[in-house]
């Protein structure tokens, strides 16, 4: 029996209370078909989509997940294929080095690194470079992670999704305008984590000044869950700072439009039912606008990047719409080369290397990882203290912090911000339960039954949650500790997602495993004072995982990128 992917059951879905396992359902009828999980690799599938003519004496429904698993083999390699002439690559994590010399000569070097090891020829003395996939762009490119079928998703709830977008955009917008709230519901964080107190001192510094940001924009993403047990949508975070895959996310609706196109009446698939995803053009659209707003025509959008970052290509497309359409520059700079380069004139205009910056869009700055001396820090309050538009503000990106998350939860908080009932119902429909350790009767429940909750540090960018039996030691430790260690951490419920099987593309191979997925939902915010210029909701980003992996990081090699093909149910 061929398969045309590698089946990896790695574990079966995590014990919940009561016992009960969600079952597993698979994605599609062509997932359900796929052959047992004998371990072959894809040149195996791709035999068999050359052959899919039954063997004499097969049996029909053998016949027939024969017949599937080589439609599903040539399927991947028509991904691969488009993946490449589509632009919807990462750098390889392989970290392949090229080595460029820098002029030729007779004189022979022995080079040699992790892939390579060849005799080259350069002059005395020998310059040679290296070449970094994180850093360099166009050297080893591989394409992203990628889910070969779009998840299943209900109409109903992805309407649901898609309507929250400008009411969390508002709300972030309110939120953020209060300094007051944030100071106070951070207070004693700060006191426990270093990282929170830097981002309040500059807080506390512009509101010392009475800064005023007449501008604002916000580039979101909230990010949601189906909790299998309540079959409801649950809110998992909503990130104001660096939402990543605008770029890349909204290329998987497009492969998968593609594949369905091809090969959707054979799987019994709709291509119609992929929701267009528009992330990268309206990302860009807001910034262009943004940038408009700025009313500089020399001016250029800033984007602040990390050193190394494979992610890349993603925050590429960006750049590449805003020039298309909007005719607008942007440069890339580390937080350090902004400290090095930068200077804010008199008259608030923020210049790098000699150009006015209308806006500075953060790809970084999100981690204490971003900040590694004060030179970092230096950057991000020079940035803070000019004219530029920030996206975010240093303000919307408190109000994206998993503290404020909690205090919003609390009863009457939504109140403060928002006027429209309706729209405060919607809200706290989609709010998981979350707590702050003070509350001593959760902490104890969370003890004695770890598996139902998550225990989250104020950090961004995936691997920073605490799970299970460490979630169980830790809350034992910090209570032992009886200091205010408790306020660096909050609590929230633990969603339980159905798993499904899903095949899986990563490097070139296929593998199916049970999957469980996490739905984002992009949103664009931009006012000038008064004027609401932009609020919506803009594309979305599907992420997929394996069942057994807490983590949900695509860059992180958690889960791979998906789309969402609606259902009825
Ligand atoms: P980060 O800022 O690191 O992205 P998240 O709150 O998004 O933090 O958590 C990271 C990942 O952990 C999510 O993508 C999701 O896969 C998982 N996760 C977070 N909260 C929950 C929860 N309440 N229930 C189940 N899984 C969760
Ligand atoms: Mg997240």
């Amino acid at each position: 029996m061929s398969s045309s992917c590698v089946s990896h059951h790695h574990q079966a879905v995590r014990p919940r209370h009561g016992g009960r396992l969600p079952l597993p359902s698979p994605r599609s009828a062509a997932a359900s078909s796929f052959a047992p999980p004998a371990p072959r690799r894809r040149r195996a599938a791709r035999a068999a989509a050359m052959s899919a003519e039954a063997a004499p004496g097969v049996a029909p429904a053998e016949e027939a997940g024969q017949r599937r698993a080589a439609v599903l083999a040539e399927m991947v390699e028509e991904a691969a294929v488009w993946c490449a002439v589509h632009g919807h690559v990462v750098g390889d994590r392989a970290d392949p080095i090229l080595i460029l010399p820098m002029e030729t000569s007779t004189q022979r070097v022995n080079i040699s690194c992790r892939f390579l090891s060849f005799r080259i020829s350069c002059t005395t003395p020998c310059f040679c470079q290296l070449q970094r996939s994180g850093t360099v762009p166009g050297v080893g490119l591989v394409h992203a992670p990628f889910s070969l079928l779009p998840a299943r998703f209900p109409a109903s709830f992805w309407k649901q999704a898609c309507e929250l977008a400008p009411i969390f955009n508002e709300l972030v917008d309110r939120v953020s305008l209060d300094g007051e709230f944030l100071q106070a519901a951070l207070s004693r964080t700060k006191q426990v984590d270093e990282f929170t107190a830097r981002l309040l001192e500059i807080h506390e510094k512009m509101k010392a000044i009475n800064k005023k940001e007449d501008i604002r924009l916000g580039l979101h993403r909230s990010d949601y869950m189906l909790d299998s047990e309540t079959n409801s949508l649950l809110q998992i975070e909503l990130n104001t700072i660096s939402s990543s895959f605008p770029g890349l996310g909204s290329l998987v609706s497009e492969l998968h439009r593609t594949l369905l196109n091809h090969y959707g009446k054979v799987l019994g698939l709709d291509s119609k039912r992929i929701p267009r995803n528009w992330a990268a053009t309206q990302f860009a659209e807001a910034l262009g606008k943004a940038w408009a707003e700025y009313n500089n025509d020399s001016a250029v959008v800033l984007m602040v990047v990390q050193p190394e970052e494979r992610n890349m290509y993603d925050q590429y497309w960006l750049v590449s719409h805003l020039k298309e359409s909007y005719g607008v520059t942007t440069i890339r700079k580390t937080l350090a080369q902004v400290e090095a380069e930068g200077q804010v004139l008199t008259d608030g205009t923020l210049v790098i290397d000699g150009r006015a910056v209308a806006v500075v869009y953060f790809r970084a700055g999100y981690a204490p990882a971003d900040y590694p001396s004060e030179a970092e820090w230096r950057a991000r309050l020079l940035m803070e203290q000019s004219s530029a538009i920030k996206c975010p503000s240093i303000s919307y990106h408190l109000v994206g912090t998993k503290k404020i998350q909690q205090e919003l939860a609390k009863p009457n908080v939504l109140e403060r911000f928002l006027d429209n009932k309706e729209d405060i119902a919607k809200l706290r429909k989609s709010f998981a339960g979350l707590w702050s350790l003070d509350n001593e009767e959760i902490v104890k429940s969370a003890i004695e039954k770890p598996d139902l909750f998550v225990l989250k540090p104020q950090r961004e960018g995936g691997g920073n949650n605490i799970y299970g039996h460490d979630l169980r030691d830790m809350l034992i430790k910090l209570q032992k500790e009886q200091g205010e260690s408790l306020a660096a951490y909050i609590l929230m419920q633990r969603i339980f997602p159905k798993a499904s099987l899903t095949p899986l593309v990563r490097g070139g191979d296929c593998f199916e495993d049970l999957t469980i997925s996490e739905l984002g939902i992009y949103g664009a915010y931009l006012r000038n004072k008064d004027k609401v210029i932009l609020n919506n909701q803009s594309g979305y980003l599907m992420r997929t995982k394996v069942s057994s992996s807490n983590e949900g990081g695509v860059a992180a090699g958690f889960a791979v990128l998906d789309s969402i093909l609606l259902t009825d149910e």
